[in-house]
């Protein structure tokens, strides 16, 4: 074959097959075919089926990039593997919902605006003993939101041994540089005392982070504050205590910390993901903690709403 006798793209789009599909879909695929077809030639070879060629490659274009795999790692709630599987009745909740209109912002006892989050927030509230809960996109929103809102321009006081990097780039120290929140590190690696923390609070401390090391130990030569002592700490100092608990079981697994026992230790805000422990959907959720001037937290939780509505 001559470069000469291949077909123009209008004869390639005229194919049933790729006429039938998205316009942008079948001129790419009909390129795509083309090119190679021009490159066998250069090489003298012999490009065959090109209009078979266009659209084997529509087909490739088409295919869902997102599809089921087998999860073979052992891990088994895996950031790269989409997380934690969706329950049956969740499923069964969507396709349900999700088929026709609902009333996703619309109170149905006043026929009034609602909103998104009144759908979940009392679950919530309930589930971890919170006044009140907001769900954001996911949890590393929640913490850079969190210290936006309650710390821009002031500081953030926290242990050098909780300063992590999740995976996906998710790095405390840059966390904070992006909320427009001062890092005040206190402590070491493997210790961090109650009078470290005291000793950093000062006019311009604005709230105390607390962040589960999730997904690595320091072990030995080790201390850290409990969350009852530090929520202590930080209600001597008028400052909200914000825990990053990373998964943040709702139900006790015995290893990792519930969003319940944080609130119950005094925690200002807590932050958790939706999506791991909690077998949510792809994203994250925070709960606001207990805290007795509780026009805080509700105040709080409704400027994050602002950003994320
Ligand atoms: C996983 C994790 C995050 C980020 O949560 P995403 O839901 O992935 O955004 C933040 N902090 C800690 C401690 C974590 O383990």
């Amino acid at each position: 074959m001559d470069l000469r006798d291949l077909p123009s793209v209008d004869r390639l789009l005229a194919d049933e097959t790729l006429a039938a599909a998205p316009r942008a879909f079948a001129l790419d695929a009909a390129r795509g075919a083309l090119a190679r077809a021009r490159e066998t030639i250069a090489a003298g070879g012999d490009p065959g089926d090109i209009a078979g060629a266009a659209r084997a490659e529509l087909h490739r274009l088409e295919r869902p990039s997102l599809r089921r795999v087998l999860n073979a790692t052992g891990v088994i709630v895996h950031t790269n593997l989409g997380r934690a599987p969706l329950a049956p009745t969740a499923l069964a909740r969507v396709a349900e919902v999700g088929a026709g209109y609902a009333n996703l912002e619309l109170d149905l006892d006043t026929g009034a605006r609602g909103s998104r989050q009144d759908h979940v927030a009392a679950a919530l509230g309930r589930l971890t003993g919170a006044e009140a809960a907001l769900v954001v996109n996911n949890n590393a929103a929640a913490v850079l939101l969190a210290v936006a809102a309650l710390a821009e321009g002031r500081e953030v006081v926290v242990s050098r041994g909780e300063l992590v990097e999740i995976g996906d780039g998710f790095r405390i120290p840059e966390v904070l540089a992006r909320s427009g929140a001062r890092m005040v590190e206190v402590g070491t690696t493997n210790r961090t005392r109650a009078a470290d923390y005291e000793r950093a609070i000062g006019p311009n401390t604005a709230a105390i982070l607390r962040v589960h090391q999730s997904n690595y130990r320091i072990v030995g030569f080790t201390e850290a504050v409990s969350t009852r002592e530090l929520a202590r700490i930080a209600s001597r100092a008028g400052v909200p205590l914000v825990d990053d608990l990373g998964s943040g079981s709702i139900f006790d697994l015995g290893d990792e910390p519930t969003a319940a026992a944080s609130v119950a230790d005094g925690a200002d805000l807590v932050c958790f993901s939706g999506d791991k422990l909690l077998g949510g959907p792809r994203r994250g959720s925070w709960s606001a903690g207990p805290t007795s001037s509780s026009g805080f937290a509700a105040t709080r939780s409704s400027a994050l709403c602002a950003p994320t509505s």
